[in-house]
């Protein structure tokens, strides 16, 4: 993949941070290597950076920290 499938903006290799909910909990995953649209700033996820997300989750790797997520409710 090269271009952006909404604008056809140039992608290129960045890490960035990816929310993932796994089995009822958050998951904040940072410096997750994935495709940005120079354009429009879409994210592409690989398949391989996928897998390691579900990895790292499933693994149980230790946190290098922990956040506290606001609960919004929007009834
Ligand atoms: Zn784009």
């Amino acid at each position: 993949m090269s271009d952006c499938l909404y604008c056809k903006g140039k992608l290129k290799p960045e890490r960035v941070t990816r929310v993932q909910e796994y089995d009822g909990h958050w998951y904040i995953i940072e410096n997750l290597p994935a495709l940005v649209c120079e354009q429009c700033g879409e994210v592409y996820y690989t398949p391989d950076a996928h897998d390691r997300v579900i990895d790292l989750i499933q693994n149980g790797t230790q946190p290098i920290r922990l956040e506290s997520v606001p609960v919004l409710d929007a009834s």
